[in-house]
């Protein structure tokens, strides 16, 4: 039985409900990483800051961001708010991977990613999981899907929140993360070598679902319906 499974991809591949579902279905915790980066964006907008600033230790030393299981979710606490709701915002879309883009960032939330993912067995959702935070994870998957389904996944999310936001603005929003996140210079978004491979464009969550968690038991090959 693998104890702590990594799960990268880009925005909307499915990892959240998929990783969700897996740790529900294993009974391990459920990390959210993205919900970190999403925190410290929304303490940035509010303080008008720039990721870019040369005092960043500073800001970073009055952050404390907490996850808290909630039911079948995370609820996310910064500096004792609840800002679950709050960092789903599309301003949070808009500004997130250039606050991810940071070095002073990325090596601030590193520690408190490890020490939440290493508390327990668990499922650790993300963008360098299996690469950066737990090169040392017994299992390792990369999601991904077509930029479209992806961003047509996102639009469904939103609308669902009371968000009318345009599906053309939600594409556009993805392809420039994918960008970001994908050649910034520290810890970018990249299948680790020894990672599985999934495309989720044409296959429903319990699908994907079952196929993680069958490799997770170490039984079958992980195809659907096995
Ligand atoms: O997963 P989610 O879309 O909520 O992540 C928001 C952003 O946080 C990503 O677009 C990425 O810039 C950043 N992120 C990251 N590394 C992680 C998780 C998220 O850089 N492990």
């Amino acid at each position: 039985m693998k104890q702590h499974i990594a799960i990268d991809g880009p925005a909307g591949a499915g990892k959240s409900t998929v990783a969700r579902g897996v740790a529900k279905k294993l009974g391990y915790l459920y990390l959210d990483t993205g919900a970190l980066y999403r925190a410290l964006t929304l303490h940035f907008l509010r303080k008008g800051l720039d990721p870019g600033i040369p005092n960043l230790e500073n800001v970073l030393s009055e952050v404390n961001i907490s996850l808290e299981s909630s039911g079948d979710g995370t609820k996310v606490v910064l500096n004792g708010e609840d800002v679950t709701v709050l960092i789903r915002s599309p301003e949070v879309d808009r500004m997130v991977s250039r606050v991810a883009e940071s070095k002073g960032v990325r090596d601030f939330l590193r520690g408190i990613q490890r020490t939440l993912a290493l508390s327990k067995p668990s499922v650790v959702e993300g963008r360098d999981i299996g690469t950066v935070i737990l090169p040392e994870a017994d299992l390792k998957i990369f999601l991904t899907a077509k930029p479209e389904v992806r961003a047509y996944r996102r639009w469904l999310e939103l609308r669902a929140r009371g968000n009318t936001v345009d599906y053309k603005r939600v594409l556009k929003n993805i392809l420039e993360r994918d960008m970001i996140d994908s050649s910034r210079q520290h810890a970018p978004l990249k299948k680790a070598d020894d990672a599985v491979l999934i495309d989720t464009s044409f296959l429903t969550i319990e699908e994907v679902i079952h196929k993680i968690y069958t490799l997770a038991v170490g039984e079958g090959n992980g195809r659907c319906g096995d």
